[in-house]
């Protein structure tokens, strides 16, 4: 393999990034690629006592870093996105082998990745702050200032993204970070942001990468030189993420899951209401926090709706992303697989009808259709991060709403309909912190915030000029000629 690879892998096998590659203190971790189950290689892992320590360097290195003149930070920033550019075939690559992705959501990964590497560059000379008046002879200024050391907690499903969407803003405001990936998907989401910050000259010890499974992110969570975390991932452990963060008195922003209604009024064009549920449902094997978990339809055209939905779902193809075109790629592992067969099963017992798909071949798994279910059923209420469609009627706007708002989640929302008074009437009832009048839940544009209400996060937001209020934190100022006498 040539020395010009972003991703060699005798660069990481077997090892973590502290500053430099070095031997993981912790178990080897098998890289695999789900649709095969193939073995790409081993990536070393971490122990509490390396983590002890590459905490302390970040430490040190996060005070000299946020010490950096804005300019030195978005060079750096500007660097990295040239060298994602350059590297883009191999990012692909490794996205398609690694996390299941087919080439077209693989290649949409990099370009909002390299997107957010351009945006990044603009915040440092952005996050400044204000001045304010005083009292005659004193200068009041409210100020940003970096957090210190950020740990960066990212999940398998869109690996490069959500890990570089927090890792780039937090580095470029002047903060160290600690990233641990997802130990599915250590090489493209995280030795790819780890060597992209190499190659682009970050100084040595402010950014660190340490694969490991949920006790490393534990163990970075209870660090105490980790100032802030940062975590996307499920609401589960997002709740113990938040518990600790809470006993110690950390900043935390979660990014957590969803069941996410697209309502389909009945004004809507069916084949445009088709294209976006197909698009909301199963893309990426509907391993997205943002799939529309729920798709109502408006009574009058539901029966219609429905056979045209089983039919697109019968006719789409399922294979190794790495050997053809196919629409669907495997599930990441076999967890997911389970718990996806099982969810289906439990909608069948209470009462859900499957009109299409469930079957399965190794990871690989038919996209389904699932009418009948009412809100009793499991199915309307958990989160499926697989390829099920879940499709129920409704009479009324108000209706709608009530099933849309019937959930614990409140992270996307798409409303669908010719008329787009009635759907922003509708859609503004929606309690989400996305809402997408005329289109599918799943959608991200890096430069918007982004971030759930309810068990969909905690009322933090990453993405655009909200990465600035995440990763800073404000210092008030006063300047005088002379210190004051005091009548005391
Ligand atoms: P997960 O919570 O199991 O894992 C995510 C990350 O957290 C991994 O790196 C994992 O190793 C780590 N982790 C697990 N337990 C931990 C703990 N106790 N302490 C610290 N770290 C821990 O999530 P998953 O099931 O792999 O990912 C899918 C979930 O992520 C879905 O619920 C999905 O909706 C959610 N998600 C949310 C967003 C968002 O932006 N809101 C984006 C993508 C995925």
């Amino acid at each position: 393999m040539s020395d010009a690879l972003l991703l060699k892998p005798t660069i990481w096998q077997e090892h973590v990034f502290t500053g430099q590659w070095v031997a993981g203190s912790g178990n080897v971790l098998p890289v695999t690629a789900p649709a095969s189950g193939e073995t790409l290689g081993h990536i070393g892992s971490t122990t509490s006592e390396q983590l002890d320590a590459v905490a302390d360097k970040s430490h040190e290195a996060a005070i000299a870093w946020g010490d950096t003149s804005y300019d030195e930070r978005a060079a750096i920033m500007r660097q990295a996105a040239r060298t994602a550019e350059e590297h883009q075939d191999e990012l692909i690559h490794w996205l398609i082998d690694e996390s299941g992705s087919t080439p077209a959501k693989a290649a949409f990964e990099v370009a909002i990745s390299i997107k957010v590497l351009h945006e990044a560059a603009s915040l440092p000379s952005r996050a400044a702050g204000e001045l304010m008046p005083s009292t005659p002879g004193r200068l009041n200024i409210a100020r940003r200032r970096p957090v210190g050391v950020v740990g960066v907690i990212s999940p398998f499903n869109f690996p490069l993204y959500l890990a570089i969407r927090a890792v780039a803003p937090a580095l470029a405001l002047g903060n160290a970070v600690i990233l641990k990936p997802d130990p599915r998907t250590s090489v493209c989401g995280g030795v790819s942001i780890a060597r992209l910050f190499e190659m682009a000259g970050l100084p040595k010890g402010v950014l660190a990468m340490l694969p490991g499974g949920g006790e490393a992110g534990a163990a970075l969570v209870e660090n105490r030189n980790v100032a802030m975390i940062q975590f996307t991932g499920s609401t589960a452990a997002g709740r113990k993420i938040g518990e600790t963060a809470g006993r110690l008195l950390k900043k935390v922003s979660l990014e957590l899951g969803g069941k996410n209604s697209l309502i389909i009024l009945d004004d809507a064009d069916l084949d445009l209401a088709i294209s976006n549920a197909t698009w909301g449902a199963y893309l990426h094997q509907g391993q997205i926090c943002m799939s529309s978990g729920r798709i109502l339809v408006q009574r009058d055209i539901y029966d219609r709706f429905l056979e045209r939905l089983t039919e697109k779902a019968r006719s789409l193809s399922v294979g190794d992303p790495r050997s053809g075109e196919f629409a669907l790629g495997p599930l990441i592992d076999k967890g997911q697989l389970d718990h996806a067969c099982d969810l289906l099963s439990r909608a069948k017992a209470s009462g859900g009808n499957v009109l299409v798909g469930g079957e399965t071949d190794g990871l690989f798994f038919k996209p389904a259709v699932v009418s009948d279910v009412t809100t009793d059923n499991p199915i309307f209420h958990e989160e499926a991060f697989a390829p099920i469609a879940v499709v129920i009627p409704f009479d009324t706007d108000a209706e709608a709403v009530a099933l849309a708002n019937n959930t614990e989640y409140g992270l996307s929302a798409g409303v669908i309909s010719r008329d787009a008074g009635r759907a922003l009437r509708l859609g503004e009832q929606l309690r989400t912190g996305l809402l997408h009048i005329n289109d599918q839940t799943v959608n991200d544009e890096v430069i918007n915030p982004f971030g759930g209400v309810g068990a969909s996060g905690n009322g933090t937001s990453v993405g655009g000029s909200s990465n600035i209020d995440e990763f800073t934190q404000w210092q008030w100022l006063t300047l005088k000629g002379e210190a004051p006498a005091y009548p005391l």
